[in-house]
């Protein structure tokens, strides 16, 4: 940073990521107070934050119920508000005695006396001083940073800054946009006319330049990394036809048109010399699998070797089962990778990946271990994907030169996101499910009828088919969960004991947990209670039922991966979702959402919209940064715009994207989903 910014100012500055002259000018306010005018108090609207003006015509300290600062402060107009605060200095009794004149900045709200502001900003202020000329800007900020000194360093980088343009006039232009030195100027300083409307919504123009720029930035880096990878090398794996067609002739059933279309992609790309990178996305129970076994086979029959990876042991295990069946008879070595394997084992295995005697390996996430090496890698896959972490990911394509990489995913990406985020990615999509499928039927039921649906587990039980109830998903505390799995198993037990339970958590042994989702699979046991560790890609087609316990406390995606555990067979299935009382209004909307919607592209769209892409995406703690300015949902026009913007940008104005890419990205492939 500049001369003249201590040390200690510049670690405050850097946990705000100011770390140039330049971050400053995007440092943006969160928001903006309006204090060009006074309020008269009895004008006051609820929720409508003001300024107002008056002289403390009373101020107490109470104690009951809680300790807090009482004021009543009264306007020219003769109008009475109370000013309430909760946490206060002694300078603050003293500055809001009886007699002082203030100004109070705050949302009104009807309090026991009538209107009041809880926590108002208050300065002393004579009754003729002069207003604000402009809104005011409030920042982000960090413990010992105050606005006014950010406003000031703000002022200072607008003066020295680099604001020069980056994109050809025209651009702006026709959008209808004003510059970028004129956008940050009006962001940073409002001028009084300004609408304060349009600034807290992040509708005005000046955001909008600023959101295109991020929107355009981000697409710019997305073709780059996409022209990057096109420019490597990878294997030039045929499709030979020998070990795929023998693996489709011995299927007991037909692939879907849907599965032979994306089959047909992931099979062109692979026979490319440049790695493909695809996403085969299909909702739940849309046959994945198989597919990534023909394209795991198109690897092996060019003599070179692939990878599964899955992210639990559970369904590790099942790949590695359907692996088996599928691929063993046509003579391919599969080697299997766990954390949980003893040493000796998995030296074994470790050697057989490494001499290139194992054509196939599955696992956990055991299999990016720095001992794991192949001696032929020739493709990738990451089932799941969103459930791993962008750095697992990277692992497993670097074990090999230049693998192709096929990522699966349950989880459908809205359109916004699949042009942003993954906008690197080819997509393919199963948009069909392999026919005989009913769909599930939803039930929405208050805990208080337990017994009833107890006894419908029984019956169904008795009836041959078989049933799992999900625990309560508990995030505080995994101990927590646990002992709920548990009490859940010996209730269920009590109340149900002519059938045979089996339990599976989280915390148990892979080898215990095999035996128990094996003694399942095989109908041995007729209710499974579990954890949501069943959550992912279990597949038993006799289960037909499922209940949720505390269904208000899981996520939407969640909830449509479990109920997509079962309706996978010819019978009639259905899935009950238990909810607690009373049930919060966020709690009802999401469990409507589940009830009326059994496409994932509704659900996920419903669940992006309530929880935002960071969340969504699962890539919150995985160091991605998100968008900042932009907002998916919001700018997603300018989303479009930037898409064909930056191709036309690149083709024509080769240096003003350089320029803009610089402005915007220090670090402008962390903006890339890989
Ligand atoms: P997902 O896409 O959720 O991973 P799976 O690959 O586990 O789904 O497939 C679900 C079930 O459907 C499996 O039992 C699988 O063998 C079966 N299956 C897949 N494709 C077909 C098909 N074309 N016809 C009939 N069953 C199929
Ligand atoms: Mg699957």
């Amino acid at each position: 940073m500049s001369k003249g910014i201590s040390p200690a100012l510049q670690t405050k500055l850097a946990k705000l990521g100011i770390v140039e002259p330049d971050d400053l000018l995007l440092h943006l306010p969160l928001r903006y107070v309006d204090e060009t005018r006074i309020t008269p108090v009895r004008d006051l609207r609820v929720g409508e934050a003001a300024q107002v003006e008056g002289e403390i015509i009373h101020a107490e300290t109470q104690y009951r119920p809680r300790k807090a600062l009482i004021c009543q402060l009264q306007d020219a107009s003769g109008g009475l508000l109370h000013l309430r605060f909760l946490h206060f200095y002694p300078s603050q009794v003293a500055a809001l005695k009886p007699g002082a004149h203030i100004r109070a900045y705050g949302e009104p709200r009807p309090g026991f006396f009538g209107m009041e502001m809880v926590h108002p900003q208050c300065r002393s202020a004579r009754a003729d001083a002069p207003l604000n000329e402009a809104l005011t800007p409030v920042y982000p900020t960090t413990a010992g940073l105050t606005q006014p000194n950010l406003r000031k360093l703000v002022a200072w980088a607008l003066q020295h800054g680099d604001t020069r343009e980056t994109l050809p006039p025209e651009i702006p232009e026709r959008l209808q946009l004003p510059d970028f030195a004129e956008s940050l100027r009006l962001l940073h300083r409002p001028p009084p006319d300004a609408s304060l409307e349009s600034l807290q919504s992040r509708t005005h123009a000046a955001w909008r330049r600023l959101a295109f720029d991020e929107l355009l930035a981000q697409q710019l880096s997305m073709r780059r990394h996409h022209a990057r990878r096109r420019s490597q090398g990878a294997p030039a794996l045929a499709d030979k036809k020998t070990l795929t067609t023998a693996l489709l002739e011995r299927l007991p059933f037909k692939l879907t048109g849907a599965q032979q279309k994306t089959w047909r992609e992931i099979s062109h790309d692979m026979s490319q010399s440049h790695p493909m990178q695809r996403l085969l996305q299909g909702d739940v129970g849309s046959g994945k699998t198989i597919v990534s076994a023909l394209a795991a086979l198109q690897a092996i029959e060019n003599g070179w070797q692939a990878a599964i990876m899955a992210p639990t042991e559970i369904l590790a295990e099942q790949h590695y089962k359907k692996m088996t069946d599928w691929l063993a008879p046509l003579g391919v070595n599969i080697a299997w990778l766990t954390g949980a394997q003893n040493k000796t084992a998995r030296n074994k295995v470790i050697a057989q990946v490494a001499s290139g005697e194992a054509a196939l390996a599955v696992g956990t996430h055991a299999l990016f271990q720095e001992q794991v090496q192949f001696a032929k890698l020739g493709l990738a896959v990451v089932d799941e994907q969103h459930r791993f972490g962008v750095h697992q990911r990277l692992a497993l394509r670097r074990k090999g030169e230049q693998p192709h990489q096929l990522m699966m995913s349950a989880t459908p990406i809205p359109r916004t996101l699949a042009m942003s985020y993954y906008a690197d990615l080819d997509v393919s999509v199963i948009d069909e499910l392999p026919p005989g499928r009913t769909p599930v039927t939803t039930k929405i039921v208050s805990e208080e009828r337990r017994e009833e649906v107890l006894a419908r587990v029984r019956d169904a039980c008795r009836q041959g088919h078989q049933a799992y109830w999900v625990c309560p998903l508990i995030e505080e505390s995994e101990a927590l969960q646990l002992k709920t799995a548990l009490e859940t198993y010996e209730q269920l037990t009590a109340a149900l004991p002519d059938l045979n339970i089996g339990l599976v958590h989280g915390r148990m042994k892979p080898a215990e947990k095999q035996a128990v989702m094996q003694a399942f699979a095989a109908n041995e046991t007729q209710l499974l209670v579990a954890t949501t560790v069943i959550e992912v890609g279990v597949d038993v087609p006799n289960a037909s039922l499922m209940v949720i316990e505390h269904a208000e406390r899981m996520g939407l995606s969640q909830l449509h991966q479990l109920r997509g555990r079962i309706g996978r067979g010819s019978a009639q299935s259905v899935c009950i979702l238990l909810y607690a009382s009373p049930l919060s209004q966020a709690a009802r909307e999401r469990l409507k959402i589940i009830y009326e919607n059994t496409d994932g592209f509704e659900i996920a769209r419903a669940d992006l919209a309530l929880r935002g892409p960071g969340e969504f995406l699962g890539i919150r703690q995985s160091g991605v940064p998100l968008l900042k300015i932009a907002d998916l949902e919001r700018d997603a026009d300018l989303l479009e715009i930037a898409r064909d913007t930056a191709a036309t940008l690149l083709r024509d104005h080769p240096q003003a994207a350089e320029a803009h890419l610089k402005r915007w990205m220090r670090r402008a492939e962390e903006y890339v989903k890989v």
